[in-house]
């Protein structure tokens, strides 16, 4: 009888034997992936390339019951379990080496509640997909910058967007959420049923089990004014712009950068590859407010160039797509600030001058407004009383400039370190920092701990910035 080695989740090598993984796959009614089937290495890859795991088993689930199936076989054969929404993890938390990938891509229902101004939209659903949905109805809700990531992981880690300062958080704007937990059960949590494992969600990441869909809070947006004004890089326009942004209407995102400068029609050709600060801006209050927007915008510093344009929403969140295709390397660390003081502004300065490609950057995404009048204890994500959600994301094409640009991150995060404050927000780090992971959940770690002891005891889940059960 022939068997399949895989690994549990301590390490250790065990064998499957064919037969219990055949009757395993009359279980599902989607599809289960083998390293012999023709579309195993399609299956396998997710969005950060240097990632180049080999799983045992993957699992395409078409439904709920497909879910609990594969979390049940998990659970006991006590496999290596890695859950995967849009397999965005810079971490490659979606993936494993030699256990179960449950990769819930196919799972993309979506349904609009327009009087309700809601939406329920299923965990393989990407911010494409749900921006597109909403839109029809001229609403949205706080998603990513980049159309291709997976709501799931990034409203389980809280979610910060263009829309944050007006809307909150993705996970502020989560209405309730259908879970398959470490025992297999389906459960819906939302303020009154299980409000435990409904705060858990809104910022523990994917510690409590697999969310099958998520019902969103949406609010009335339909077109947006938005787009990049770049600068000299100097440190008065960080300057200003953090005065600007202190209370700067809450309909306005604006994203602060340190990037190379883009081959864009409206960047002159002598900028292009050289370093500038930038501003991606998008405001989504009266139209009758846009010149304002614009002038305001481009009194923050000497200005390189500049295009602010009236968009459908959904089209702001596309803009990156190109620049940031799957199949890149990608290697990220993050910090919270509360401000930004001169000695922090010349370590931008300095590391933000030597940006290594025109696909990296270091991002300060505002996390104030609306993001400040939920308290610290009320939902999971605990960095309340930020300003900036700091990311240094080195991404590059050729894995031979793994040293360079990972040093590049490295060396920009430690000189930032004395200006930061503990812990970084959980979808932007690293997965080599498991001792800052406390940290990164801050003061709700120890009531997390103990969630995670009534819902996943055994640490089913720890694909993740992972939460240590309390004993
Ligand atoms: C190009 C790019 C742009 C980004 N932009 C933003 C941004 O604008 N704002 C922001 O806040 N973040 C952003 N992020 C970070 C992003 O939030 C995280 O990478 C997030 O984890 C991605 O979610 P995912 O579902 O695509 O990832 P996955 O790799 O599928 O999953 C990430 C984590 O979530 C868990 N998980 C996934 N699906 C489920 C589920 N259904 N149930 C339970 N657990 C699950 C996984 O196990 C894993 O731990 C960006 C990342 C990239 C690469």
């Amino acid at each position: 009888m022939s068997a399949q080695r895989f690994k549990n989740r301590h390490g250790d090598a065990i064998a499957l034997e064919t037969e219990e993984i055949e009757r395993f796959k009359t279980l599902l009614r989607g599809v289960l992936i083998q390293p012999h089937d023709d579309d195993y290495d399609e299956a396998r890859e997710v969005y950060n390339a240097i990632h180049d795991r080999r799983p045992s088993l993957i699992v395409r689930p078409a439904g709920v019951a497909d879910v609990m199936a594969a979390v049940e076989f998990s659970r006991k054969h006590d496999l290596l379990l890695a859950v995967r929404g849009g397999g965005h993890s810079v971490p490659g938390f979606g993936t494993c080496d030699d256990g179960l990938v449950l990769d819930l891509g196919r799972m993309k229902g979506i349904r609009v509640h327009p009087e309700r101004r809601t939406v329920r939209a299923e965990g393989g659903c990407t911010w494409g997909d749900l921006d597109h949905a909403t839109h029809a109805f001229s609403l949205a809700t706080t998603g990513g910058i980049v159309s291709t990531t997976g709501i799931a992981g990034l409203t389980l880690g809280g979610g910060i967007g263009h829309l944050s300062r007006r809307c909150g958080l993705s996970c502020d704007n989560l209405v309730s959420a259908d879970i398959v937990t470490a025992e297999g059960a389906f459960v819906t949590c939302d303020k009154e049923r299980h409000p435990d494992l409904f705060w858990a969600i809104r910022g523990g990441g994917g510690n409590f089990g697999v969310i099958t869909s998520f019902e969103y809070q949406l609010h009335p947006i339909g077109e947006i004014l938005g787009g990049s004004t770049f600068y000299h890089l100097d440190g008065d326009v960080l300057r200003n712009y953090q005065k600007f942004i202190a209370d700067a209407p809450e309909e306005l995102g604006a994203v602060f950068a340190l990037v190379l400068a883009p081959p864009l029609p409206f960047v002159p050709e002598d900028w292009h590859d050289k370093p500038v600060a930038a501003v991606v801006a998008c405001w989504s209050g009266s139209s009758d407010e846009d010149e304002r927007v614009i002038d305001t915008l481009k009194d923050l510093g000497p200005v390189v160039g500049q295009a602010l344009w009236r968009m459908p929403y959904p089209v702001i969140n596309t803009l990156f797509d190109e620049l940031l295709p799957r199949g890149l390397q990608h290697y990220w660390k993050a910090n919270f600030a509360r401000e930004i003081p001169d000695e922090a502004v010349a370590v931008h300065l300095e590391h933000g001058a030597r940006v290594p490609t025109l696909e990296s950057g270091a991002f300060l995404f505002p996390i104030n407004g609306a993001c400040h009048r939920v308290t610290a204890d009320e939902t999971a994500f605990a960095h309340r009383d930020t300003d900036f959600a700091v990311v240094i994301a080195g991404t590059w094409r050729n894995p031979a400039d793994n040293e360079k640009n990972t040093g590049w991150v490295r060396g920009y995060y430690d000189a930032l370190q004395p200006y930061s404050e503990e812990g970084g927000y959980i979808n932007f780090m690293s997965g080599d920092d498991q001792a800052r992971v406390p940290d990164n959940y801050g003061s709700n770690y120890e009531r997390l701990k103990e969630i995670k002891a009534k819902f996943d005891p055994d640490n089913l889940f720890s694909m993740n910035q992972n939460i240590a059960p309390a004993s």
